[in-house]
């Protein structure tokens, strides 16, 4: 397919402001992309070129775009970054410079998306000596061989930063309708999507071989799954009634979630709740699972926890100073780290997803050799709310955050949020305080001390029915002045000219500067009560922040299903 189709697809995109009408122009387009385009089509518009788990980072800073659009149009690099500092954005840097292509540079024919495609692939597979000018070469060539439109979004690709505000839900949402022509459809992808959160695979699967294909996708080794997610209880005794059967109780520690994944050759990844490879930033953890666990192929789930010398708790704090790419070795002794294993969903060739909690947990018995890095949660077999009272009061006084409950006889239900899985937090037991996981979709600007900064952030929860993100709070509190006076720089990467599509506002709650909903804050509120001013149709009153939690997706953000049960 010629790449302007996919531009003019773009160019529609970016000016709805309805996920409803998004998802009509996607699938109307979908219908007409021939098989062989479907997987690299879905892939861009999400603005990638490859799943988000698979570890391909273009290495390309604004610097060199910028060189690189001087040398497509042969203007001064100087200039195009005069540009660039005027309009703020790379794309319409590159719209700008390229409107006026010089008479010599005659375009040299049609480019189409699998030209675009692969070369992009090689400008990310591009390294070391000379590769800064190898990358530099290709993107000029590609920004000649387009439309100036064309290379607008190019350019924000290559820097991750197309933010159509198009979601792999929408994504799905669109291919059910294109191909299957009724949106039941979705459930079926939606379900395959949880165990292959890939959109090209899905993609391609359903268009070649049919819903018939996507119900044979599986687990396969390498690839994350979607993790499975706890309900929340108001009170303990609840449980008696969400949870009919034996429950395992286990402690609920305050780290990295990690999914492990070892295949046939006995290589080890990690990939983070996110689904993103964190292998790397664990070399430590790696060792010792090659070491304690003796199994073939396996996926297995932990949290992992920073330790001091005795194997106590520290804080997440703490954790996240592993979160780094250089000086991992140093870290690996100043930040010691332990595994609380609690789930394995693939083993020796077959996927366990399907085998009941109490089989799994006897499983992760037999393979584990005993150590002190590997260890199993602590835990305990009831069904008995006193029990489970007793239980977590005695894992907060070892330092952890409460417990979560498990029905013995349950599933792993990759991606779901059912109540199979229910956690319990100290915060919970307090009166009237809870936490929410929020999105920030805006800020308003700040004033008196606060100028220069934001005042406040807007943030919302996920719908997820409608794959929308709604108004809950006006988040002002709980920052210290550092914390204020990063956030222009923090949020920078995710400011749009317009409200994204999937958000749905207010007038009176209206910011002055919109974001794409990436980013997720952790909110304290005392109480939450009916509001005409937020979409969701609820306030949290005295929403205090309490931390950032970029180990969150937008998508796994509290619901507003959850805070309708909570209220
Ligand atoms: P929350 O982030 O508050 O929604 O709680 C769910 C998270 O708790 C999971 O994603 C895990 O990262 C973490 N967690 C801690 N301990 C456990 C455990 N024993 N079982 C499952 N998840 C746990």
């Amino acid at each position: 397919m010629d790449f302007q189709k996919l531009v003019d697809l773009y160019g529609e995109l970016e000016k709805t402001a309805s996920g409803n009408k998004m998802r009509e122009i996607l699938s109307d387009f979908f219908k007409n992309v021939p098989a062989e385009d479907i997987a690299v089509i879905s892939y861009l518009t999400l603005g990638q070129i490859a799943s988000g788990f698979d570890d391909v980072v273009m290495g390309m800073a604004e610097k060199s775009v910028t060189k690189a659009i001087a040398m497509a149009s042969g203007t001064d690099a100087a200039k195009v970054q005069k540009i660039l500092h005027e309009t703020g954005d790379i794309g319409l840097t590159a719209e700008k410079v390229l409107q006026k292509k010089p008479q010599t540079l005659v375009p040299l024919g049609k480019l189409t998306v699998h030209e675009l495609f692969e070369k992009l692939h090689t400008i990310a597979g591009a390294s070391g000596t000379g590769s800064q000018e190898q990358k530099m070469g290709i993107l000029s060539g590609l920004l000649q061989k387009t439309s100036a439109t064309g290379a607008k979004y190019i350019c924000r690709i290559v820097l991750g930063t197309l933010r159509m505000g198009v979601g792999e839900m929408t994504v799905l949402d669109s291919l059910a309708i294109a191909y299957t022509g009724s949106k039941e459809a979705k459930e079926a992808l939606e379900k395959a999507y949880n165990i292959c959160p890939d959109v090209g695979i899905i993609s391609e699967t359903l268009v070649k071989q049919g819903l018939k294909g996507i119900e044979k996708i599986d687990v396969h080794v390498g690839r994350p799954i979607q993790m499975m997610l706890a309900q929340r209880v108001d009170e303990l005794h609840e449980l008696e009634d969400k949870i009919p059967g034996k429950w395992q109780v286990e402690g609920k520690y305050d780290g990295e979630r990690v999914q492990a994944h070892k295949d046939k050759k006995g290589e080890i990844m990690l990939f983070s709740r996110r689904l993103e490879n964190i292998t790397e930033q664990f070399p430590d953890l790696v060792a010792d699972l090659q070491k304690y666990i003796e199994a073939k192929e396996f996926v297995i789930e932990g949290e992992i926890i920073a330790v001091d010398a005795k194997g106590k708790q520290l804080a997440f704090q703490t954790l996240m100073q592993r979160r780094r790419k250089y000086d991992v070795e140093e870290y690996i002794k100043k930040v010691p780290v332990q595994l609380k294993l609690f789930d394995v969903l693939y083993l020796n060739g077959k996927a366990w997803l399907h085998v009941p909690l109490e089989k799994r947990a006897e499983q992760m018995e037999k393979f584990l050799t005993k150590n002190k890095t590997i260890v199993l949660t602590d835990r305990i077999v009831t069904d008995d709310v006193e029990e489970a009272n007793a239980f977590f009061h005695t894992m907060l006084k070892q330092g952890y955050e409460g417990i979560m409950i498990k029905s013995l006889a349950s599933e792993y239900q990759a991606g779901t949020r059912g109540w199979n899985w229910v956690k319990w937090k100290k915060e919970y037991v307090k009166e009237m305080a809870d936490t929410f996981d929020l999105v920030v979709v805006g800020a308003y600007y700040g004033r008196g001390r606060r100028s220069g900064t934001y005042g406040a952030l807007l943030c919302a929860a996920y719908n997820e029915k409608e794959d929308r993100f709604d108004t809950v709070c006006k988040l002002g509190t709980g920052l210290t002045d550092e914390q204020l006076a990063e956030l222009p720089t923090k949020f920078a990467k995710y400011k749009v000219e317009h409200k994204p599509a999937r958000v749905t506002v207010q007038k009176e709650m209206e910011p002055n500067v919109w974001f794409e909903p990436k980013v997720v804050v952790e909110v304290l509120a005392a109480e939450i009560t009916k509001s005409p001013f937020h979409t969701t149709g609820w306030a949290l009153r005295f929403p205090r922040f309490v931390k950032f939690r970029d180990d969150k997706k937008a998508e796994q953000a509290t619901t507003v299903k959850e805070i309708e049960g909570m209220k």
